[in-house]
This record gives C-alpha cells, sequence and structure tokens, in this order.
C-alpha cells in the first residue's frame, strides 16, 4: 500500500485486520509513561487541511510525534493559497521541500486522489468532500472490536445525514467487510441516490430498528454541504432521527452508542445520551491516535510492509 485514498485500498477483511492488529501494539505504546517509539525518525509528513478538523488533525499530530516523525504544518488560511495558488502547485511546492507523507482533507471528493498523481509521497486521505474518510472507519471498527471482540454478524444502524456523509461511505464499506449488517436509517432526502448498489438494508423506521442493534452510529446534520433544503426543520428531525433519551431506552442493555464527531446535542444526540456509559465517543476519540499510528507506520515505517513483522518490529 503506497497510499490510504479509500477503505478499499486495504484490499478487504485482511487488510483491515492487519491495521486493527497492528493498532493493538499501539494502543500498548500510548499507554506507556513516555508514549513514544522511533520507528518514523527522520520521517516528515505534512499536513494539507483546506477544510476545519478538530480530532483528524490533532490525532494524526499525535501519531506522528509518537512515532517520532517531523511534521509540517499547513494552514489554508495564512497560506499562498488566500493568493490563488492551486492545489497542483501547492501540493508540490510542499513535496519539494522534502516530505514522506502528505495528510490531505479537502472539501471537493477526489482531491486527496488527484495530489497522489502528482506527488511521490503517500498520500491519506483525512476526508474528502462527501467521499470517504477511511481512518475514521478504521477507528471506528477498531472501537467496536475493542467492546465486542468483532464485527462479524454484528447488526450496526448508521443514523442519520447518510447523503453528505464522507464517514457513512468508508464506514458501511469496513463494517461490511468485516462481516457486520448494515441498516441505514434516514429520512429518503438524506440518502444518496447510488444508495442502492450499498451492502446495506434501508430503513426509515428508527424506532422499530434500534432494539435489532449491537450498535448505533449517529451522524452528523451536515449543513455545511447542503445546498438545498431538505429537511423542514431540525426540531422535526430530531422528533423522528434523533437518538433522544426515551429512544435510547428502546436499546437493547449492551448495544453500544457511536458517533464521529462533532456532535449537535440536542438535535441528532440528546447531550444525556452522548454521556451515557454506552457512548464510545470518547473511546472513539482515544483509539484514533493509535489507528493513525498504525497507518503511518505500515505507509511509513521500515520496508512499509504489512505483516505480523511489522507487529514485531513495534513491539520490540
Ligand atoms: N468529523 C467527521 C468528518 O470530517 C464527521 C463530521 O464532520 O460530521 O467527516
Amino acid at each position: 500500500m503506497t497510499h490510504l485514498l479509500s477503505v478499499d485500498d486495504l484490499g478487504g477483511a485482511s487488510g483491515i485486520e492487519e491495521v486493527l492488529r497492528l493498532t493493538d501494539s499501539f494502543v500498548e505504546v500510548s499507554a506507556r509513561s513516555i508514549p513514544k517509539v522511533p520507528a518514523l525518525r527522520g520521517k516528515t509528513i505534512a499536513w494539507l487541511f483546506y477544510e476545519d478538523s478538530t480530532r483528524t488533525r490533532l490525532s494524526f499530530e499525535t501519531a506522528a510525534k509518537r512515532l517520532s516523525a517531523d511534521t509540517m504544518n499547513f494552514s489554508v488560511g495564512s497560506s499562498s493559497v488566500n493568493k490563488g495558488e492551486s492545489l497542483r502547485d501547492t501540493a508540490r511546492t510542499i513535496e519539494a521541500m522534502g516530505v514522506d507523507a502528505i495528510v490531505v482533507r479537502h472539501g471537493s471528493a477526489g482531491a486527496p486522489h488527484r495530489v497522489a498523481s502528482w506527488v511521490d509521497a503517500s498520500v491519506i486521505n483525512a476526508g474528502d468532500g462527501w467521499h470517504e474518510h477511511p481512518t475514521q472507519a478504521l477507528l471506528d471498527c477498531y472501537t467496536i472490536r475493542q467492546q465486542l471482540g468483532s464485527l462479524e454478524g454484528r447488526h450496526i444502524a448508521i443514523v442519520g445525514d447518510i447523503k453528505h456523509s464522507r464517514v457513512a461511505r468508508s464506514n458501511v464499506l469496513a463494517f461490511s467487510a468485516l462481516g457486520a449488517e448494515v441498516t441505514l436509517v434516514a429520512p429518503p432526502t438524506l440518502l444518496p441516490p447510488s444508495v442502492d448498489t450499498w451492502p446495506v438494508k434501508i430503513s426509515n423506521d428508527l424506532d422499530a430498528v434500534l432494539p435489532t442493534v449491537d450498535v448505533v452510529y449517529l451522524l452528523r446534520m451536515q449543513r455545511e454541504r447542503m445546498t438545498e433544503s431538505l429537511l423542514p426543520t431540525l426540531r422535526e428531525y430530531t422528533a423522528f432521527w434523533g437518538l433522544t433519551v426515551a429512544r435510547a431506552a428502546l436499546l437493547r442493555p449492551d448495544a453500544l452508542v457511536m458517533h464521529p464527531g462533532p456532535m449537535n446535542r440536542g438535535v441528532e444526540i440528546a447531550a444525556e445520551v452522548a454521556d451515557l456509559p454506552r457512548s464510545l465517543i470518547i473511546d472513539q476519540v482515544r483509539n484514533g491516535v493509535a489507528v493513525r499510528m498504525a497507518v503511518l507506520y505500515l505507509l511509513l515505517g521500515s520496508g512499509a510492509e504489512l505483516g505480523t513483522t511489522a507487529e514485531e518490529r513495534v513491539r520490540a
């Protein structure tokens, strides 16, 4: 693997499992009193973020530091992008300074793929428009596996604004590759036109689905991507699709609640529900660091080959 642009780049269940197994090693590293290994000493990683981010950016940055890599920060607001510099020129400029990997977030689907075609460095997709967010899917798989042992045969409902969600696209690919059954629950206006081709079931009755799930995964209403009015009001959305306290009572006692963040408390998830012990939202963030360490290590570590040898090297 040279780049991580889509969950599909991991080559199905075995590639995803490799990342998850390696993540176990980095969870162990992160728990040490000095959570740092020299694995990527001498490597330089640049962040190319054209869209806002809290979790993804800080977690990639922490992951790189724990692996002893050098990092190069780029922020669109204070760069020559404001003078009209193109994505291609910006990417090639950054590469000319000597980077081994570029982590790209962009509002347009396919932007990281374009960057990968222009530079020799490894490119990691940190979210491209409505398209994909593969490291989010990996950290979500890791979090579910940590709680339930495996995703095989589990029922996961993804609820909300599927249409504008790159998280939904990557998670459907990863969850189904690992053998989970996925049900999308959304109003018809928030489902993408291509959804018939996805390996999922579809429902618009959240109350009927909730008692059957192992995991309910809420999505944010992505208002920044909505170009038309797809919902009467947010209050109505919450009434039909929000995980309110009353609705959370329909869940089985062992069912888990997830959300990629940032949350709109009181819209897709009630504040009280987000803070329940069954809510894994903080575990997702915590695991994000170790998962991103695993991804950076697989792309840039010595030999960059997948497999148990990589795990052994990290443990050594
Ligand atoms: N943080 C996730 C993303 O960048 C989810 C969201 O923004 O709602 O796609």
